[in-house]
């Protein structure tokens, strides 16, 4: 192909016109091929790009596409817009491999015909331990699009800062998004209005947002602006350690419900997707021991331990998440006690937490720390400082969301797996980029290939000149050391 090069669609639908002009910019900006826009009425000029929609059953599979390159262009099929969109991308890889010369890009004959492996292609960002400004987001989600995942989990609360506008309780941003760092103030949040673009901006690339907002625990920020909402009443301050904190939502107290109800009927309001997350994890116990209301409560409603506490408390507000027509998801420590029936559980302690949860009943998103926290030291020398762990990129690579003997009746409630960053240690931009590149690379090769054509030998090769990808994406990925 050479010059300008027409671009065709087969589909009157704006989200497929969404992704064909996607298409043009990422053409134009990353491989140096200038696409022009033709309706099917215009003069048809070989060799031309070609996006319709398909009605093949090969292709009725969500995310599932074909794409030919063949004597007279290049032809994109899907069934749904998503395949197209996936399609998009590895003509990209491939238009990025080709060209090899300014005026020149030639591809052999071919045909693909692709589909990703699980439905859930997650990566998650802690935004609360360090703040991210909105243009880092947006990079951010783009690069995940970039590698067919679908899922971006947004840690938006916890107790080092609350980064997420509620228009009914300004104070959470006006206080709960501030700390003193060394004597300097820190923060920010994101404006609902932000939060919109950034949506559209996900919706685009075909990446559902899963806002997470925390309860009973990591509750500091929040309680530094509510303190009522404590089983103490405080005062508190927006933590500057890292860690679990013994101050936490009080559900002795009815009002506590009716303001995290209020909160969440607002951020159902700002994210479209199906799925909001309510976190449940590391929830220390020692307020609700010591406080009559909550004891009473307990007493009153037959609860015999905090514990039971705490799956009181997540089911009623993972009941009032239902009544948004939306769907609960939780850490895996709301399985102590009983999880709602309804909810999607993230197992991060260990598999096991996930085979207990598909055991019994729950949907489940694989994201072990042993293989996808990439908050994780990944070399043993030289590495910036991290939290903590090990977790190299080929111990990600040899992840398998599947466990082993897992009986195959029960692999639909694996709904897939997500990569953690946590911030702690992760002070800017860049700083993230190290850690969630190459691993994010491997991981969704695991969540989109089938496990057969897993190589570790192979996806070393290959990764050499995607990473000449990111670096023309301007990604600071870590070097591949030997
Ligand atoms: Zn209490």
């Amino acid at each position: 192909m050479t010059g300008t090069v027409p671009l065709y669609l087969e589909s009157t639908d704006t989200k497929i016109s969404n992704i064909a002009d996607y298409l043009v910019t990422e053409c134009h900006r990353y491989c140096q091929i200038n696409l022009k826009r033709m309706t099917m009425a215009e003069s048809r000029v070989i060799p031309a790009i070609t996006l319709s929609v398909s009605q093949e059953r090969q292709l009725a599979y969500e995310g599932a596409y074909k794409l030919t390159v063949h004597d007279s262009g290049i032809s994109l099929q899907a069934g749904t817009p998503a395949g197209l969109f996936y399609a998009v991308q590895t003509l990209l890889q491939l238009l990025s491999m080709a060209s090899n010369s300014i005026d020149m890009v030639v591809l052999p004959n071919l045909e693909i015909v692709d589909r990703p492996r699980f439905s859930w292609r997650g990566m998650h960002l802690d935004v609360s331990r360090h703040f991210f400004p909105v243009e880092f987001i947006r990079k951010y989600i783009n690069m995940l699009a970039f590698h067919k995942m679908n899922m971006f989990h947004w840690h938006l609360t916890d107790d080092q800062g609350w980064r997420i506008e509620i228009k009914r309780y300004p104070r959470l941003t006006e206080i709960g998004a501030w700390r003193k760092d060394d004597g300097n103030r820190y923060g920010g949040f994101y404006s609902q209005d932000e939060i919109r673009a950034i949506v559209t901006y996900a919706e685009e690339r075909c990446v559902t947002i899963v806002p997470e907002i925390e309860m009973p625990g990591h509750a500091s920020a929040a309680l530094a602006s509510y303190p009522e909402y404590s089983c103490t009443g405080g005062p508190f301050a927006v933590e500057t350690r890292w860690g679990v904190f013994d101050d936490v939502y009080c559900p002795g107290n009815k009002a506590t419900f009716t303001f995290l109800e209020n909160i969440l009927d607002e951020v159902a309001g700002l994210f479209p997707g199906r799925y909001i997350h309510i976190g449940g994890d590391e929830c220390p116990k020692v307020r609700w021991q010591n406080h009559d209301l909550c004891q009473r409560l307990m007493k009153d409603s037959g609860l015999k331990t905090e514990n039971d506490l705490q799956a009181y408390f997540i089911s009623r507000l993972a009941g009032h998440i239902e009544t948004l027509k939306k769907s609960p998801v939780g850490w895996d420590e709301i399985l102590d006690g009983g999880a709602p029936a309804t909810a999607t559980i993230m197992a991060w302690r260990s598999m096991q937490k996930g085979v207990e949860a598909a055991e019994a009943g729950h949907d489940v998103v694989m994201t072990p720390m042993t293989y996808c926290y990439f908050d994780h030291y990944q070399g043993v020398a030289d590495e910036p400082k991290a939290i903590g762990g090990f977790t190299p990129l080929q111990t990600v690579y040899s992840f398998e969301p599947i466990p082993a003997e897992f009986p195959s009746a029960m692999t639909s409630h694996i709904i897939g797996a997500q990569g953690n960053v946590w911030t702690e240690y992760m002070a800017d931009s860049k700083h993230v980029e190290y850690m969630v590149f190459p691993r994010l690379c491997a991981l969704s090769e695991i969540l989109w290939s089938p496990r057969e054509t897993r190589s570790w030998a192979d996806f070393l090769e290959r990764l050499k000149p995607h990473l000449l990808r990111l670096k023309a994406r301007h990604i600071n990925y870590r070097q591949l050391r030997i």
